[in-house]
């Protein structure tokens, strides 16, 4: 398959009839463990993945921003003055405005991604990294990672309105080849862990979709501050497991099982970093799984295609463990799979799920890879 790097380049010489001044990239994510732990200032251990955005462009001499993306209508707009519309174009207009229009200069170019959208693999974040990218280079400042993790972030929930944690745009920036990160969303504190070799993380797609600006994603928030004020502190990251013993006598029990949720998770998220540098995959796999179970009964974030998604994966060959990945409710799953058997994993775990026929699946194989980084420049 031909990189997203290529095809940009290619789509943009067909429609300017020229070369791009630069060609940049920005991947899209997987979360091993940590399950809406993000906004909740806990732990997460996500890693950025070989499924890409790129963008292929070259400055204008004017302000207008001009994108092009197959399959979305090409848009336009003025860095003078822009106004919050719907359409794909926000994410990038949410970045000029989160980075201040009025410093930045105009640009055309075309976008094309190996990420599958709305998927929960963070499409949305890798698109963001990648328009900050190429207004960062074309206006020849320099790239901070984690400056333009809190710019996407900042342009995802303050013009996009999505008011997710900053987990994806951080890892989409700052991910490094062959490792996964353990994240603290308290302090930002990031550590490295490199992946064993002797298991891939799979992905696997159920084919099933859902905006994730529905209401769902806003109530488990509303929940956990709840919680949170319930136990009179101001956030689920400072509970501990014995506290959960001595609830609130008021408090409801879907509550308590959200904020018995995100307690667990977190101590599952850390005990999963080490069992990554302690090399033992058995135990992350275990640990995985334990992730998903809580996520369906106590959070509510799973659905029927994604517990057989994880149910099919979990009785395939090599499978030490399968979680539903990102919000929930929709999307994709994955699985830490022994490397000798992930042909055969695939390939069981399809047609299990295939019996479903919950949607169409699509499975496959990513490796950790680093992220946003500029491939071509002239
Ligand atoms: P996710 O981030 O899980 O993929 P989101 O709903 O957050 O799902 O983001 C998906 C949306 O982001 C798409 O509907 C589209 O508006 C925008 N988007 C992401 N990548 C691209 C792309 N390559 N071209 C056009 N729009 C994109
Ligand atoms: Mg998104």
């Amino acid at each position: 398959m031909e990189s997203p790097e290529d095809r940009a380049a290619e789509a943009f010489r067909k429609l300017f009839r020229s070369n791009p001044d630069v060609v940049v990239q920005a991947p899209g994510r997987v979360n091993l463990i940590g399950g809406h732990t993000d906004y909740n200032e806990g732990f997460v251990l996500p890693m950025a993945i070989d499924r890409r955005t790129a963008i292929a462009a070259r400055p204008r001499s004017d302000s207008i921003v001009l994108l092009s993306s197959g399959g979305f209508p090409d848009t336009a707009f003025d860095l003078k003055s822009f106004a919050r519309e719907t359409g794909w174009a926000e994410y990038a207009k949410g970045v000029a405005w989160a980075m201040g229009p009025e410093s930045l200069s105009g640009w055309e170019g075309v976008v094309t991604s190996s990420i599958p959208l709305g998927a929960s693999l963070s499409s949305s974040a890798a698109l963001e990294l990648a328009t900050a990218l190429v207004f960062t280079t074309l206006s020849e400042r320099e790239w901070d990672p984690v400056l333009a993790a809190r710019t996407a972030h900042q342009a995802e929930v303050g013009w996009v309105g999505v008011n997710s944690g900053i987990m994806d745009q951080l890892i989409s920036a700052c991910g490094h080849a062959g490792h996964v990160t353990l994240l603290d969303c308290r302090d930002m504190t990031q550590t490295s862990l490199s992946m064993p070799d002797d298991v891939r993380v799979v992905v696997l797609d159920t084919g099933t979709r859902r905006e994730l600006t529905t209401s769902d994603y806003n109530e488990r928030r509303r929940e956990c501050e709840e919680a949170a004020r319930g136990f009179g502190i101001g956030s689920l990251r400072d509970l501990s497991m014995g506290d959960l013993d001595n609830p609130p006598s008021e408090m409801r029990e879907v509550v308590l099982n959200r904020a018995r949720h995100i307690v667990e998770e977190n101590q599952r998220t850390l005990d999963a970093a080490q069992a990554v540098a302690d090399r033992d995959s058995e135990r992350l796999g275990r640990l995985i799984a334990q992730s998903h179970v809580s996520l369906r009964d106590r959070f509510s974030v799973s659905s029927n295609a994604l517990d057989a998604m994880v149910e099919a994966a979990m009785a395939s060959p090599g499978c030490l463990g399968a979680r539903m990945t990102g919000a929930g409710f929709a999307g994709c799953a994955i699985a830490l799979v022994e490397q000798d058997n992930v042909a055969s994993f695939v390939r069981e775990t399809e047609s299990r799920y295939r019996v479903t026929s919950h949607g169409e699946p699509t499975i496959f194989p990513c490796a950790p890879a680093d992220g946003a980084s500029v491939r071509t420049r002239r």
